[in-house]
């Protein structure tokens, strides 16, 4: 009688905590306990946990998301929609109408938060002639307008994260540069995260330095982000992290949902840029599902959930949606990780249409279409992730694992420079898990050693830990060279 009444507490215990919203987090951490570490392990005075899931959040980060402001996003969108066009093709010196008109305008707007900032950011026009293609009819001027917030930390400054949104807009042809081109949601929604995040974050200090970016010639391919990628990587750049935000605004899809907490965030498994070596070594060691791109979906998953628990971050084990492309590509292809935030279910008649009224429906990218408030969510799942990053210390480099026959798993990787440094924390999943499930807190070391876990049966990561419990993305290791003939495995 006593077990019964205890149990249906724990029912109603349950489903009040259900409409709380905060069922995730009984779900992972029973998800968290059912990988049983054996009991032989020598490993005593080191702390186990889940993944440290909401251990430890950062008021400063807390702070930036309270900031963000469903009503400036709001106004810029429509400020984009007011330019009629903002097609690639279109006008380019009409103060007005055209992408020229956007262009001016967002780098206005960008330098005005860059005066908030005691002169860490700094706002610049990357303009380039992109040569005759496919959808460029005649060589085109197009513009990036990139705006860096410079990171405080000597050690982290060249340690860089991205976060972009396209300015330009297409109706249902690419190259018609006159009709009608409102783009409301594809892209003025994620243009709009990215300079509300940069209004926001411009005030505060981060240890590594973050750029806010608004290119053209997404619709043409993916053109603006490919020549900021390609320049970076010619730079020798150390993008860590990018995220395009590329449709984000809309809560009801053309299926009748209606979904305003859940944003889809799509990594690859597969590096774009693999080499035959690094596939060979993939194919005997697994890590399909292991890429520095899916690692950060799953950082920005456990993260952003962890600040913004009204939100889910959906991890979709995809490049792009089916068959199709987005300016994270050209990063992907030059080895950065990358991901694309996108809603979860879209309406393709506010998609790349001609503006009309056919049979009773309204088609076109009307702002009416837009959910402000859901775009500002997404704004702050993109804020938590991206001030982590940035506050956080780099993830670990040279991480290997050692390839020798035995039950015991030993990492090894590089020491991280930053001064805030507190340690590190080896991370592992069942093989079939699509998250971390694990996480053991190992101090400021440079390898470790898990006792009676072979690595045959379990994957395995290092993340850095700063003082404030600011947490890196995990490093997937690569197998150490065999250098002990003797411990070599066979095939057998
Ligand atoms: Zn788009």
């Amino acid at each position: 009688m006593h077990l019964l009444k205890k149990s249906s507490c724990l029912l109603v215990l349950i489903q009040v905590l259900q409409l709380l919203g905060l069922s995730r987090d009984l779900a992972q951490t029973s998800q968290a306990n059912s990988v049983q570490r054996p009991t032989s392990s020598s490993t005593g005075q080191t702390q186990r946990s889940g993944t440290g899931k909401s251990s430890r959040l950062n008021a400063q980060i807390a702070q930036i998301l309270s900031e963000i402001d469903a009503r400036r996003i709001e106004s810029t969108i429509r400020k984009l929609v007011s330019f009629g066009t903002r097609n690639t093709l279109s006008e380019q010196d009409n103060p007005n109408r055209g992408i020229g008109a956007a262009r001016d305008w967002l780098f206005g707007e960008f330098q005005k938060v860059a005066m908030q900032s005691d002169g860490r950011m700094t706002v610049a026009k990357q303009t380039f002639e992109q040569p005759q293609s496919a959808r460029i009819p005649q060589p085109t001027i197009l513009t990036n307008i990139v705006a860096t917030l410079r990171g405080t930390q000597p050690e982290s400054v060249s340690r860089v994260y991205v976060v972009s949104g396209h300015y330009d807009s297409m109706c249902r042809s690419a190259i018609d540069a006159k009709c009608d081109a409102p783009g409301a949601n594809d892209d003025a929604s994620g243009t709009a995260v990215v300079l509300e995040m940069a209004r926001v974050m411009a005030k505060y200090n981060f240890d590594a330095t973050i750029i806010f970016m608004a290119v053209p010639g997404e619709e043409q391919g993916l053109l603006g982000a490919t020549y900021f990628a390609e320049q970076a990587k010619k730079a020798n750049m150390d993008i860590e992290a990018m995220f395009t935000n590329d449709i984000v605004g809309n809560s009801l899809g053309g299926n009748g949902v209606r979904d305003r907490s859940t944003v889809r965030v799509f990594s690859e498994g597969v590096p774009s840029n693999e080499s035959q070596a690094e596939a060979t070594t993939r194919r005997s060691v697994g890590g399909e599902n292991d890429s520095v791109s899916r690692q950060l979906a799953r950082f920005i998953k456990e993260t952003s959930e962890s600040y913004v628990p009204t939100m889910k971050v959906w991890m979709i084990y995809r490049r792009d949606r089916y068959g199709r492309g987005g300016d994270h590509q050209p990063f992907l292809e030059r080895g950065y990780a990358a991901v694309r935030f996108t809603e979860p279910n879209e309406d393709y008649r506010h998609q790349h249409q001609n503006v009309r009224i056919e049979n009773g429906i309204q088609y076109g990218d009307l702002p009416e279409f837009v959910d402000f408030g859901y775009v500002a969510n997404v704004a702050r799942v993109n804020a938590a992730s991206l001030a982590t990053l940035a506050l956080a210390p780099a993830r670990p480099k040279n991480v290997t694992m050692t390839t020798g026959l035995s039950n015991d798993t030993e990492l090894k990787w590089e020491a991280n420079k930053e001064p805030d440094l507190a340690g590190y924390e080896v991370v592992w999943r069942d093989t079939t898990s699509a998250v971390w499930t694990n996480s053991e807190a190992v101090g400021k070391v440079l390898s470790f050693t898990m006792k009676g876990m072979s690595k045959d049966n379990y994957f395995f990561g290092v993340r850095a830990v700063d003082r404030d419990g600011n947490r890196s993305p995990v490093t997937y290791p690569r197998p150490a060279p065999r250098n002990q003939p003797t411990n070599r495995p066979s095939s057998n």
